[in-house]
């Protein structure tokens, strides 16, 4: 088994993202297993090298260490491209025209729960598609089958979860999220998969993507979101919610490490001797930041 953590390199790691990255490293540790690292920097514009030694930095800081260097998705196009065409050869593919606005409009997000991708495009004839190639290049997403997808989180326990036909390739030509983070957990050998809880409902579009893909599943933990002491979810404006914030501030990088260890639930607790168990599910308020400040 091997468990990984995958930021990505757009800014400084703050104080919930090195609570998940402790938590993924500690589950590795107590079963004596690798853990790896890996920049997820899709995304061009916002992603750099520079923030990616900055982040390790930070981990390095607060004890954590990880097998070899760190893989980086900017470098595995390939990969994921042979994925999708994979897909495509299964006939799981089509392209989509739509714009955010498009889906937001047409999609009605019932209770709150995530915005589903309605389905315009899904069903395009030769015509209609070759007339909105004229307007705009499309995206690709997988035609997923809907439904639903249910796991055990070992944070959060039975999840059940709507499948959503997520784009594959995004219409700029770079291959999405989805798409890499199952590729890369597969083909790293990944089989903890520890991140934050905003990623619990995709979940299960990932699960699908797997499954069409012939892949392996993998146990998921979603550590909670930090909020501020207005229960909002950190922002810039929120006081120590970095290392070198709370360093300004008086706090050493082990002291962090220690808060943050215990309240993961693990006081008193070696690093091998972590436990999911002892993790609670409901959002960390971190005592170092104020909304209002
Ligand atoms: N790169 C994603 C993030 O920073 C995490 C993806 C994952 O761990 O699956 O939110």
């Amino acid at each position: 088994m091997t468990g990984r953590f995958a930021p990505s390199p757009t800014g400084e790691l703050h104080v919930g993202n090195l609570r998940t990255a402790l938590a993924a490293w500690a589950s590795c540790v107590a079963r004596s297993e690798d853990f790896l690292v890996r920049m997820e920097d899709l995304d061009r514009v916002t992603s750099s090298p520079e923030w990616s030694s900055i982040q390790l930095q930070s981990l390095a800081a607060i004890g954590i260490t990880w097998t070899g260097e760190p893989v980086v998705q900017s470098e595995r196009f390939a990969l994921y491209n042979d994925a999708i065409a994979q897909l495509h050869a299964q006939n799981l593919v089509y392209e989509c025209f739509c714009t955010r606005r498009e889906i937001a409009e047409a999609a009605a997000a019932p209770h709150g729960g995530p915005v589903l991708y309605p389905g315009i495009c899904a069903d395009l004839t030769d015509v209609e598609r070759a007339a909105k190639r004229q307007e705009r290049t499309g995206a690709l997403r997988v035609r997923s089958g809907g439904g639903t997808e249910t796991f055990i989180d070992r944070v959060h326990g039975e999840i059940t979860a709507p499948v959503d036909d997520v784009v594959l390739r995004r219409n700029d030509g770079v291959p999405a999220y989805n798409v890499a983070v199952v590729v890369d957990d597969a083909v790293q050998g990944i089989t903890e998969v520890v991140r934050g809880a905003d990623l619990l409902q995709i979940t299960a579009s990932q699960m699908r993507l797997q499954k069409l893909l012939g892949l392996s599943a993998v146990q998921y933990a979603h550590v909670p979101l930090v909020v501020n002491t207005d229960g909002d979810r950190l922002a810039k404006r929120d006081q120590g919610i970095t290392l070198p914030q709370l360093a300004a501030m008086g706090m050493s990088a082990s002291e962090v490490r220690n808060v943050l260890w215990a309240t993961l639930g693990q006081d008193g607790r070696e690093v091998h001797e972590f436990s999911w168990d002892a993790v609670s599910r409901e959002p960390w308020v971190s005592p170092w930041s104020n909304g209002k400040s």
